[in-house]
């Protein structure tokens, strides 16, 4: 399989939760490594632009003020299959559809605080990558 990048967000709830560390060691493990972070706390707008293709969803307003309630934590992963291993680490959207050993399994409460983000296909990987580092903030190993 190709090496990959991806793009996770720690969100809110799992930062106020400090898991940080819990999180970042489960990639660690899992064969993807850091090759780029910040935390921040997003703006409305840019939340709004992140999530731009939920905008029509019923969801959207909740998701936008819950994504700025607090500081997140940026990275971008890099490993073998980096996309998809990440979205089967993170588990089910719903966290109480998620596998027994997933993030949001262990660290999530409910659909919209749900822990974590991660790109679900090269495509969105490549924009939402670009959306938040620039390519020299990247330091690919
Ligand atoms: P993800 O790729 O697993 O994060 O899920 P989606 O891309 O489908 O949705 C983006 C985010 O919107 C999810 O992570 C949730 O935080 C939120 N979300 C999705 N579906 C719902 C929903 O039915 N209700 C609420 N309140 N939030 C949702
Ligand atoms: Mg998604």
């Amino acid at each position: 399989m190709a090496i990959e990048r991806t793009l996770s967000i720690i969100k809110p709830d799992a930062v106020a939760k400090n898991v940080i560390g819990k999180i970042y060691s489960r990639f660690e493990t899992n064969g993807l490594k850091i090759v780029a972070a910040q935390m921040r706390q997003l703006s409305q707008a840019e939340a709004e632009g992140f999530y731009a293709v939920h905008r029509e969803r019923p969801f959207f307003k909740d998701l936008v003020s819950f994504m700025t309630s607090g500081p997140v934590m940026i990275q971008v992963l890099e490993g073998e299959g980096a996309i998809l291993k990440n979205r089967e680490l993170m588990g089910a959207t719903d966290p109480k559809k998620a596998a027994p050993g997933t993030i949001r399994a262990d660290f999530a409460e409910s659909i919209d605080a749900n822990a974590v983000h991660g790109s679900d296909a090269p495509e969105t990987a490549a924009v939402e990558i670009a959306y938040f580092f620039p390519t020299l903030a990247i330091h690919s190993r």
